[in-house]
């Protein structure tokens, strides 16, 4: 996957770095034009996934609009140049602060996830006369079949409201009058490979939208959330996610309204096969049943495996010798610190360079500063030719 060129390029950059195949991101964007914004979708980029301007450049380029997650997302998307109304704001847990920020834009949507947020924000709102546009985050309770940290749309899980608590939505929503219901939104967890929890969320989708209609709300928009996988064990094999599926699906299922708007807020599978972290080999220490090849990029680039057991395929770049087993570590002072263990990979020494793959989403952004670490460099193929 990686030519001679690129990989001499990387021998002359200190590591570890991420490196941004570019290249593959627009491709990936025409398959979501093609697929997606062809059908008239609206599709939100999860800013919370990759926050690199030249990242959110390609992003914007394709017509895509931003969902975030915070206040300091909405103003990182407005200095990328997207316009407020192309953005949708959610989480459980925004501060008057953020709020006023969404306000303050007059962004496409809050998506509101509890009885008490609708109540602040429509405080917030009538103080600074305006009127927030508003989507219901409703818990749909659907079994994603994802890693459990990474499921939202159960019952048990912190996000959105849940049935039980519709009759008091009812209730109170005629009361805000700074808030304009325009919407219902969902999004029911992330790396999520299989259709069919995608299929069963329609179906809620059609039922509620059938009690809101009841009640009187015509919805303006029905936002379906993100949460689509990729392919970590062979990304060379599906570089690209097969968006003709997810998007004919919710084509067929769901029941729109004439005019009805769809909204989606795709991250990891717009931006995660894109990414590399490139790191180098410091030590091979002989262990009892395994070696331990110990590179410089640890957790505190890429942090997904010892948070969520995730899997990254580790590509050795600068070795074609016969294969050995290896546990690839990380340096820092934690068992969780390992990226792949007892895996067969061509034999290496102190200095080899490996890449671990489909690290663009959930990635960079989430590196941390742990044992003083400098913060990790993002290279774009762009630019390293
Ligand atoms: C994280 C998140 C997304 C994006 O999820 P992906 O799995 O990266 O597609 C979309 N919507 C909301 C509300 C989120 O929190």
């Amino acid at each position: 996957m990686f030519t001679k060129a690129q990989i001499e390029s990387f021998k002359n950059l200190k590591t570890p770095f991420y490196y941004y195949d570019l290249e593959l991101l627009r491709s990936t964007l025409d398959q979501i034009k093609e697929h997606g914004l062809s059908k008239g979708y609206h599709i939100h980029f999860a800013i919370k996934a990759n926050f690199n301007f030249p990242v959110l450049e390609q992003i914007k380029e394709a017509g895509l609009g931003i969902d975030c997650v915070s206040g300091k997302e909405i103003e990182r998307a407005i200095e990328a140049g997207f316009e407020p109304e192309q953005i949708a704001f959610a989480g459980v847990g925004k501060t008057d602060e953020e709020i006023l920020t969404g306000l303050h834009h007059d962004i496409f949507s809050f998506n509101c996830e509890s009885l008490q947020e609708l109540e602040v924000l429509n405080e917030l709102a009538s103080e600074a006369g305006k009127t927030a546009n508003v989507s219901i985050r409703l818990n749909p309770n659907v079994e994603a079949n994802t890693h459990k940290y990474i499921t939202t749309g159960l019952n048990e899980n912190k996000f959105g409201i849940t049935a039980d608590k519709l009759p008091s939505l009812f209730e109170i929503l005629p009361s805000f009058k700074a808030l304009k219901l325009s919407g219902i939104h969902f999004h029911i967890g992330s790396q999520i490979r299989d259709l069919k929890p995608f299929a069963e969320l329609c179906e809620k989708v059609n039922s509620l939208q059938d009690l809101f209609e009841q009640k009187g709300y015509q919805l303006e928009h029905i936002n379906l959330g993100g949460g689509y996988g990729i392919n970590y064990d062979a990304p060379d094999d599906e570089p690209i996610p097969d968006f003709k599926s997810f998007f004919e699906l919710f084509d067929h299922k769901l029941e729109l309204r004439d005019g009805q708007q769809v909204h989606f807020e795709l991250g990891r599978s717009i931006v995660g096969q894109c990414g590399n972290l490139i790191s180098k080999v410091l030590f091979i220490k002989e262990g009892i049943s395994t070696n331990f090849a110990v590179i410089d990029a640890g957790m505190t680039e890429l942090i997904r495996p010892a948070l969520y057991q995730a899997s990254h395929k580790v590509e050795v770049l600068t070795s074609s010798k016969p294969e050995k087993t290896y546990d690839v570590v990380g340096p820092i002072c934690e068992s969780s610190d390992t990226f792949q263990r007892g895996i067969s990979l061509p034999e290496m020494n102190r200095g080899d360079l490996v890449a671990i793959r489909s690290a663009g989403a959930y990635g960079e952004v989430m590196s941390s500063g742990f044992n003083l670490r400098e913060r990790v460099k993002a290279y774009y193929s762009d630019d390293l030719k």
